[in-house]
């Protein structure tokens, strides 16, 4: 019998759900732990200056060489440490996962935990472990060690601090995880702009840890750019599953351009440091809520005496679109997440969510 089109497809990646992004036209947009601030007028107008120089007909430089030494330098790599640049963080997930995929490999993170880790085991067709963490969104250690000695991933993820629980696990017990691990570990520091605390010095005293940084939440999600830096041979293998010129001529302007004017990135997330207080204070005063203490640019929060759909509905009602974690059960049960905005977004957010929850 002839094979219907779509049974060339693998069963695996039938099963699967896409990736959702919600359609955001319209609201304000606190659902991606995006940065809410744009950069200022003349610093916009400067930049399309240097945008306009580059030759879109050239295909970019390949290993995006100027670009890798200032962001080293911005983000303080070890010396002797090697990067790989990514389109996003996300394209350095699926290359790491690719590079060490073969049977009987698997990957372990945590559950709750950035979904993607779990989602490109599934496309790349890896088993993962998603050991589960403490009912406040801590690392259980007994399991943890329990699962490391059991499963022996190839890889590990930490997401410091977590998504989507915003909070940092206790930093010696990623250190005890990286000492019993057979292979490699990822600390995905995604949010290190709002932590302010870091692996990154840790790299020369574990040859077996990596970190994983973006510059989305610093506030440039659109222009899709991500490092991974750690142990020179072990960088070069990932590099040699990097597609060739995977940072585009345009992202690689625009990143130069924008790093030689940090200063600007750094005071936004002061600015969303200083909001996620006082939105997180104004939230903790509600009492139809438990609030989860925020390392991140977003808080996780849990509703009471409301269906988490009805305050999501209501929430968007008002115009806000947050993240709804959609948990009926387990740690997440009732959970809903919302990224820090501006001051005017974060105050219609707040009195969406007082209506929402009375
Ligand atoms: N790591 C974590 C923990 C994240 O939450 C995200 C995005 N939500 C990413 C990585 C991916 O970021 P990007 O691909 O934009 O660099």
């Amino acid at each position: 019998m002839q094979k219907d089109l779509s049974d060339w497809i693998r069963p695996e990646i039938k099963k699967l759900a896409a990736y959702h992004v919600a359609d955001a036209d319209g609201f304000i947009k606190l659902d991606a732990m995006e940065n809410p601030y744009e950069l200022p007028p003349a610093l916009k107008q400067a930049l399309l200056q240097r945008l306009a120089s580059a030759s879109l007909n050239r295909y970019p430089d390949p290993t995006a060489k100027i670009l890798t030494e200032a962001l080293s330098k911005q983000m303080d790599i070890p010396q002797g440490k090697s990067v790989v640049l990514g389109n996003g963080s996300d394209e350095l997930i699926q290359m790491l996962v690719m590079a060490v995929a073969q049977p009987g490999t698997c990957l372990l993170s945590f559950e709750p935990s950035f979904v993607m880790y779990r989602m490109i085991a599934e496309f790349v067709g890896v088993q993962y472990v998603g050991v589960p963490l403490t009912t406040d969104f801590n690392l259980d250690m007994e399991v943890t060690c329990e699962a490391i000695k059991k499963h022996q991933p190839a890889i590990i993820f930490i997401a410091y601090p977590n998504n989507p629980s915003a909070n940092l696990f206790n930093a010696t017990n990623i250190e005890e995880i990286i000492r019993l691990a057979p292979g490699l570990v990822i600390v995905d520091e995604a949010y290190h702009p709002f932590a302010q605390t870091s692996f990154m010095s840790k790299l020369t005293e574990f040859d077996n840890l990596l970190i994983l940084r973006t510059v989305s939440k610093m506030g440039l999600a659109g222009i899709r750019l991500g490092l991974l830096c750690g142990l020179p041979r072990i960088i070069n293998e990932i590099d040699k599953i990097r597609l060739p010129y995977n940072i585009n001529i345009l992202t690689q302007t625009a990143a130069l351009y924008v790093l030689e004017n940090i200063t600007i990135l750094e005071q936004q997330a002061s600015q969303i440091r200083q909001q996620r207080a006082r939105v997180y204070t104004a939230m903790q005063a509600i009492s139809a809520l438990e609030v989860f203490p925020s390392q991140a640019n977003f808080i996780l929060f849990r509703v009471f005496n409301k269906a988490a759909d009805d305050v999501f509905e209501s929430i968007k009602r008002a115009g806000v679109l947050i993240k709804n974690m959609k948990a009926e059960q387990g740690t997440l049960k009732h959970c809903l997440r919302v990224t820090i905005g501006t001051a005017e977004e974060n105050d219609v957010f707040l009195a969406a969510l007082k209506v929402a929850v009375i």
